[in-house]
């Protein structure tokens, strides 16, 4: 069984999520579950909804995924208000692994879905229309997606149907009319003028009638675009930092929290190795929270509004507050930071948050690709009209050919390890640039490297 179904699905539940009436599918998965037959409905994510429903005594359509034993199965659950507790109509059904290969129905929206080969997936935003094409639900998980969605309207309230040219295969209006799948349709938001292209496929009642449609949409043209292009990923339209970063801060955050509590042992002793566990979830968390955080920098510094600021800087005092916040991380590796002594200044002209930004980085780095117990030296200097700020290691040094390319995106020079994501070097360049300035190695060798920062010296 899975996609659309030839059926829905449906069960009868009292105040108390106990199985009144459903068909067998549904009772198979609440025993597959743990439950017996006289349980609340044991299936956790439908057991929620069904709550919240119960709660507001309103109707709820969403798309849930659940463990079916070994599977994950993707739903698109409905749940309503009755008389003795709540009705739940289940219409599509879809094991996971069938989404993760790409299959358009049942998508899921949630960028960290489907992240199977390691980097994330947009995979857009499920649509269910009732026979007359009014909107039933959606899994939009960003507002401003949700908004182009309105529950209750009918589809063509919301989206205009672009002109498909000349040849279509299956035109969108006709397929509807004629109750047919239809693939990539091109569609835009009434509400946002937002671009999308549009799947569907039919769904049936057990008496054969047309239901409506289960549908994926997509975005492209000015959203967020996760979908990746040989191994990397590619942003298109600012949206990044405004909508999806807020969106995955928060679930993040609250991972990391809780996986420091568990690691901290902090209720009780736990089985031997738990407590790694949970700390190597905080740590991958944290490298999704700097990935978050370097994904709304990268759109920042890429777009054609960057300005930074022309403020008054010292660049030697900028080297004297980094060398005070990595302190911390320096000594927890033996490494020596040595800044510009007090009397020491660099007047330039440059955005303060940004050129610390740039120096943490360098120093950041130094710190992390050189061995303990070394040194790590800011040293600043007045050239001409420009303020110079050098931060130099004493690590395995960069290969002549790759002192380039390591201010490429996403160049790692292969690593896979601790935790960076290969833009720190990209951005700062970035950054240096916009404060008409540069930022390059100096030189490099077995002993270390040099790398040097540019800004324009103040007067
Ligand atoms: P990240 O550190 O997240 O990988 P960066 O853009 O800051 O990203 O650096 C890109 C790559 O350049 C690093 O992965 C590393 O291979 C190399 N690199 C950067 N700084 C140094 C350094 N001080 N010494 C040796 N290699 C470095």
């Amino acid at each position: 069984m899975s996609g659309a179904l030839s059926h829905p699905i449906r069960g009868e539940l009292d105040t108390d999520l106990r199985i009144i009436d459903a068909d067998a599918e549904l009772r198979r998965l609440h025993i597959r579950a743990g439950g017996q037959g006289d349980d609340p409905l044991a299936v956790g994510a439908l057991a929620n909804l069904a709550r919240q429903c119960l709660r507001f005594r309103s109707r709820l359509s969403r798309q849930v995924r659940v463990n079916d034993g070994d599977r994950i199965l993707a739903l698109w659950a409905d749940f309503e208000p009755s008389d003795v507790g709540v009705r739940l109509t289940i219409t599509s059904w879809q094991p996971v692994a069938e989404l993760e290969h790409g299959r358009p129905l049942g998508a899921l929206n949630s960028p960290t879905s489907g992240a199977s080969n390691g980097s994330p997936r947009y995979e857009g935003i499920l649509l269910q229309l009732d026979s007359a094409l009014i909107i039933r639900g959606h899994s939009a998980l960003v507002r401003a997606w949700a908004e182009d969605c309105p529950l209750g309207q009918a589809f063509t309230a919301a989206f205009v149907v672009e002109d498909e040219g000349e040849a279509p295969t299956m035109p969108l209006l006709s397929a509807v009319a004629e109750r047919a799948a239809f693939t990539d349709k091109p569609v835009t938001a009434r509400q946002s003028r937002r671009a999308y292209m549009l799947s569907g496929q039919p769904l049936w009642d057990a008496q054969r009638s047309f239901a409506g449609y289960s549908c994926t949409l997509r975005q492209y043209g000015d959203a967020p675009n996760l979908v990746g292009s040989g191994g990397t990923w590619a942003l298109s339209g600012g949206n990044f930092g405004r909508e999806l970063a807020p969106v995955l801060r928060q679930p993040v955050g609250r991972i990391i929290a809780n996986a420091e509590t568990i690691a901290a042992k902090m209720h009780g002793a736990l089985r031997e190795g738990y407590a790694d566990y949970a700390g190597d979830i905080a740590n991958a968390a944290r490298h999704l929270q700097s990935l978050i955080d370097d994904m709304t920098d990268l759109e920042a510094v890429e777009s054609a509004s960057f300005r930074p600021a022309d403020d008054p800087i010292d660049l030697a005092d900028v080297a004297r507050r980094v060398a005070g916040l990595l302190g911390v991380k320096a000594s927890d590796h033996h490494i020596r930071l040595i800044a510009p002594d007090d009397g020491v200044a660099a007047p330039a002209i440059g955005e303060f948050r940004r050129v610390l930004q740039i120096v943490l980085n360098l120093v950041g780095n130094a710190i992390r690709y050189s061995p303990d117990g070394s040194s790590v030296l800011m040293q600043v200097e007045r050239v001409g009209d420009t303020a110079v700020l050098r931060v130099i290691d004493q690590g395995g040094g960069i290969a002549e050919e790759n002192r380039e390319r390591i201010f490429a995106k996403f160049e790692r020079l292969g690593r896979h390890d601790d935790g960076g994501s290969g833009l720190g070097l990209y951005i700062s360049r970035r950054i240096a640039t916009a404060l008409k300035g540069q930022l390059d190695v100096e030189y490099s060798g077995p002993e270390g490297s040099c790398f040097r920062l540019t800004l324009p010296a103040r007067p």
